[in-house]
């Protein structure tokens, strides 16, 4: 089943991890506002750590990227030290937020109850919440791919109010930062299987959501991920880190999304 819309745009989020110091954030914010010159053709979301999140809103406010958290806790205030609240990502500008990315069920045992939490967080204060799922590389070899990521899309979006927007981002957990990325079949054969799960077990439709391919996108295969007929967008770590590499992603997408007029 191929998207419905032909006009939105892909959707490119840079997640930049524990990575950047105030001055690094800014230098990296700068150079990517003057390489893409305010481009339009994609919608650029920025995830800079929470620490930088103010100074890159700042530089940002008035051009057409966005800004995203990396995590939100699933209460709104009170006794949760270190933790920071999807109202909070909220109140400093942010529009997007990650839930759930394979990092943080691994190093932080975030299971899909807690993940759900957070969805539902995220939407009730406002925010997109970007669910992130993805199997391991034993999942896979044990041919259980599909079955293990539309579990983790079921329980990730239990309590999403209907209606509400969200994003999907299929992230093999083999495929991060290995520079081992999923062929563009088989990242489009699942999310081919996630648009059909949620069209037919929940009745939603784009343009509610965006599916997302994630795991070693860079310049070299985006326009190849976003010519697919079920990714819309891309979720990218290591090559949102240097501005003119992320800027060629950005470029590469708007390329892909114009040759196949998705
Ligand atoms: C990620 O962290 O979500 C990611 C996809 O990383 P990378 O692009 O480096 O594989």
């Amino acid at each position: 089943m191929a998207k419905v819309s032909s006009e939105r745009k892909p959707l490119i989020i840079g997640n930049w991890k524990m990575n950047g110091m105030s001055a690094t954030s800014r230098a990296l914010t700068r150079e990517l506002m003057q390489a893409l010159h305010n481009h339009d053709a994609c919608e650029v979301v920025l995830c800079p750590p929470f620490t930088a999140l103010t100074q890159v809103r700042e530089l940002i406010s008035g051009t057409n990227m966005r800004l995203g958290g990396q995590n939100g806790f699933p209460a709104d205030k009170g006794a949760f030290t270190g933790e920071v609240s999807m109202a909070m990502l909220r109140d400093v500008g942010c529009d997007y937020v990650l839930v759930g990315h394979s990092e943080r069920r691994q190093h932080l045992a975030e299971d899909d109850g807690f993940i759900a939490r957070k969805v539902f967080a995220a939407s009730g204060h406002g925010l997109t919440p970007v669910l992130c799922v993805g199997e391991s590389r034993e999942v896979r070899l044990a041919g259980e791919s599909e079955r293990f990521v539309l579990r983790q899309v079921e329980t990730g979006l239990s309590m999403l109010p209907h209606g509400a927007s969200f994003v999907v981002a299929y992230e093999p957990v083999w495929a991060i930062g290995t520079g081992l990325a999923a062929t563009t079949h088989d990242a489009n054969a699942m999310l081919s299987s996630v648009r059909a799960w949620l069209c037919e077990k929940r009745g939603i439709l784009a343009p509610n959501f965006n599916l997302l391919y994630g795991g070693s996108v860079d310049s070299s295969n985006i326009t190849d991920f976003i010519a697919q007929s079920d990714i819309d967008g891309a979720l990218v770590g290591g090559a949102s880190l240097n501005a003119q590499a992320f800027a060629a992603v950005v470029l590469g997408a708007a390329r892909g999304h114009t040759c196949t007029n998705k």
